[in-house]
């Protein structure tokens, strides 16, 4: 899988991709992550891409024209690309659209708009999905777009160490414990329910079951 992000600050992504799962994921060419810069496809000399919006209004618009050549550069001839343009009000990202994305395309291209969006003549230009993380706005498209790259890639086999320990294929707790088994704090004890350290996993599996249902 590549993800190809269009993005006016690249550098965000940094930490975030180089660590962890996913760091080790791009090492393993299990993934590959490619920035496209639209400030790189303007002809404009000082590489300004935003503009006043037509009808007014407060905030800056990203024009279409860079938008567009960014995404030309990343689909090139591929076949089974996907396009997603990010934006609060489109289609809610989940576990089962990140599921579908890994399994039929071997590109996303993923367009981070900032200010007060992109251009909207771009979605006339290519075929593409407004997508959402959550219904909120937040300042730009970055951090969505890891969390897209984060969620399809742990779809991908071989990207977490032991394919099992994807949660929607097993029954992962939202609560966990580890060592010690009992402490204190300001006078009051906090111990790991009995059931985790029974040894009976049909139990377990229960109980996990049960706090996923409440
Ligand atoms: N005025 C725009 C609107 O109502 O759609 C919001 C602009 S927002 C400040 C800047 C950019 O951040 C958006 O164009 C989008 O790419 C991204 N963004 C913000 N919140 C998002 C969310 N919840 N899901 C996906 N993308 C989001």
């Amino acid at each position: 899988m590549t993800f190809h992000i269009i993005t006016l600050f690249p550098e965000i992504f940094d930490s975030y991709i180089k660590g962890s799962i996913l760091g080790r994921a791009v090492e393993d060419k299990k993934i590959k992550i490619k920035f496209y810069n639209p400030r790189n496809f303007t002809k404009d000399r000082n590489r300004r891409i935003d503009r006043k919006p037509y009808g007014g209004g407060p905030g800056m618009v990203i024009e279409a024209m860079p938008i567009i050549k960014a995404i030309e550069k990343a689909k090139g001839n591929k076949k089974k690309v996907k396009i997603i343009f990010l934006s609060p009000s489109g289609t809610q990202f989940d576990n089962n659209y990140a599921k579908k994305a890994a399994k039929n395309y071997s590109d996303i291209i993923i367009i981070c708009g900032r200010y007060e969006g992109i251009d909207a003549r771009v979605k006339k230009a290519f075929k593409m999905e407004d997508v959402s993380i959550g219904n909120y706005v937040l300042t730009g498209g970055e951090l969505p777009a890891m969390a897209i790259i984060d969620c399809v890639s742990r779809q991908i086999k071989g990207v977490l160490g032991d394919f099992n320990s994807l949660e929607d294929s097993r029954v992962a707790s939202p609560e966990v414990y580890t060592r010690p088994e009992v402490f204190e704090y300001k006078k009051k004890k906090y111990k790991v329910p009995k059931v985790l350290l029974s040894g009976d996993h049909k139990k377990i599996e229960e109980w996990k079951k049960d706090k996923i249902r409440k």
